[in-house]
């Protein structure tokens, strides 16, 4: 802790929270005769009751002098960004040391294009904390805040906090012109925190939303990430989904795909919008929910009594998907089992041992994705029609059952058979593919309960077979 910090319990009290370690930093800074402020989020977040580690400083000190005086007080830095005036200085808890916090200090600054969402390809530095705060982009963010001096607060973000809005700085045209990861950035909001977005933000986010087209996929990917993690992804999707479509297309045609069937009641974009806020809030499972249906508007027929399906849609769900993380450069991994969920997503898993067994298998013994695959059960049943809901106690009741197989150690992969392909070709069965196949029978026969995971039953099971089939070979 910094001796004789002045900004004590008392005067601490505001209504921004500033945790010891931000409050050690600024006194660091102030001492050597710079100013210095908490901004940006963290003082959003504070206002909100929303408790962050992330304390974000801008000073009129260059990055230089930050790390000078930082190492005078013994604090290590890293010179993370200090092309755009970014500093991070490492700073222990005076509680407990050996818990670090990084700050990010940043030299009061203007900018143009971000090349990320903090560092833009070129800046000019300015001399006061209101120039600063005038490039920062929505009126929420656009706040500093200092134990003494208060709350800064030169375009009425408080109110907008208070009323909920999320308003641009400045010509929201121009601003989303100069770097238009704001379009995004303002659904990433909505969706985390809930808030309406002005008309006339909106509308200038409709009318630049060509400008995505010059935002690197990396970041794009990121802010829909977080879009999809909100609390309030139901609303942001819906009300997005015209800016969003220029870097997610699909939707549109989800948007225009009515469910004429006994068990919806929203059109498709509407259902998954309602999917995806169902499912806990979890990346891949979040990402399944919106791809899920997707495939319904090229699946979508009318039957003679004027009733719609949508027969086999899961299987052009995933070609929609596949395009989709392809483009946004999702990760194979993360590809493989978001096409998993979606493939399966309406197959038929009964509430019993057996069932569960079965399904598990087919998802490589990956627990953690039968547990995503029953959440996006759930949420697919709570966003239907209200008699459809009641389904969802379906999906509680697979994850019980499964909570039994795996507390009993019941067998549901081949790894999880007592014998190996070791001991199934020194039962006779030769080398190369029969050897998987002879496992595969005998899990088919644990899981079915025609045989026990014993060593003995399952070799003596093993040798019938091949002994049969060695008779339907000399048959042939
Ligand atoms: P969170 O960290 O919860 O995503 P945040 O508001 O802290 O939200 P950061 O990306 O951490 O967002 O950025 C910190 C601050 O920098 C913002 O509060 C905002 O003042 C400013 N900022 C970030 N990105 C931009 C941008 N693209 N245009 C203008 N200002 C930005
Ligand atoms: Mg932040």
């Amino acid at each position: 802790m910094i001796e004789g910090n002045p900004y004590n319990e008392a005067t601490m009290k505001g209504t921004v929270d500033i945790p010891r370690y931000g409050l050690d930093l600024l006194v660091v800074l102030e001492r050597a005769g710079f100013e210095a402020w908490v901004v940006g989020g963290f003082v959003r977040d504070a206002l909100l009751g929303r408790s962050s580690h992330d304390v974000d400083i801008a000073t009129n000190a260059p990055w230089t002098e930050v790390q000078r005086v930082s190492v005078a007080a013994g604090f290590s830095t890293h010179e993370t960004g200090t092309a755009h005036g970014t500093l991070t200085v490492i700073v222990p808890d005076a509680d407990d040391p050996q818990t670090k916090y990084g700050i990010e200090v940043t030299t009061f600054r203007t900018d143009g294009a971000y090349d990320d969402a903090r560092h833009p390809t070129q800046v000019e530095f300015v001399r006061t904390i209101e120039e600063d705060l005038a490039r920062r982009d929505f009126t929420m963010n656009a706040l500093a805040y200092h134990p003494q001096r208060g709350l800064l607060d030169p375009f009425d973000g408080l109110s907008d906090i208070e009323g909920g809005l999320i308003r641009m700085v400045g010509d929201p045209h121009e601003r989303m012109a100069e770097d238009a990861l704001r379009i995004l950035r303002a659904c990433r909001f909505a969706s985390q925190l809930g808030f309406r977005i002005d008309d006339a933000t909106f509308q200038a986010m409709l009318e630049r939303k060509h400008l995505l087209a010059q935002v690197s996929v990396e970041r794009v990917t990121s802010e829909l990430d977080g879009l999809l993690l909100g609390a309030h992804v139901h609303d942001a999707l819906m009300k997005c989904a015209d800016v969003l479509s220029f870097v997610l297309p699909e939707l549109l045609a989800m948007k225009e795909c009515p469910q004429v069937t006994p068990y919806h009641i929203y059109d498709v974009l509407e259902h998954t919008a309602w999917a995806v806020q169902h499912t806990p809030p979890e990346r891949l499972t979040r990402w399944a929910a919106l791809f899920h249906d997707m495939g319904k508007p090229a699946a979508a027929f009318f039957s003679s009594d004027g009733v719609e399906h949508f027969y086999g849609h899961a299987a052009v769900s995933m070609v929609i998907a596949r395009g989709i993380m392809d483009r946004l450069l999702m990760s194979n991994r993360f590809k493989d089992r978001a096409l998993t969920l979606v493939k399966r997503h309406d197959e038929v898993i009964e509430p019993d041992a057996r069932s569960v067994k079965r399904a598990l298998r087919r998802l490589g013994g990956d627990v953690d994705l039968f547990r995503k695959l029953c959440a996006i059960k759930r949420a697919d049943a709570l966003s239907q029609a209200p008699q459809c809901a009641p389904r969802a106690a379906l999906a509680d009741e697979l994850e019980q059952v499964l909570e039994e197989v795996l507390a009993t150690e019941e067998a549901f992969t081949v790894r999880d058979l007592v014998i190996d392909g070791e001991d199934v070709m020194a039962a006779g069965v030769p080398e190369g593919p029969a050897v998987g196949d002879a496992l595969a029978r005998a899990l088919d026969a644990v899981i079915d309960g025609r045989k026990k995971n014993e060593r003995d039953e399952l070799l003596g099971f093993i040798a019938l077979a091949d002994a049969q089939s060695d008779t339907v070979r000399s048959d042939i």
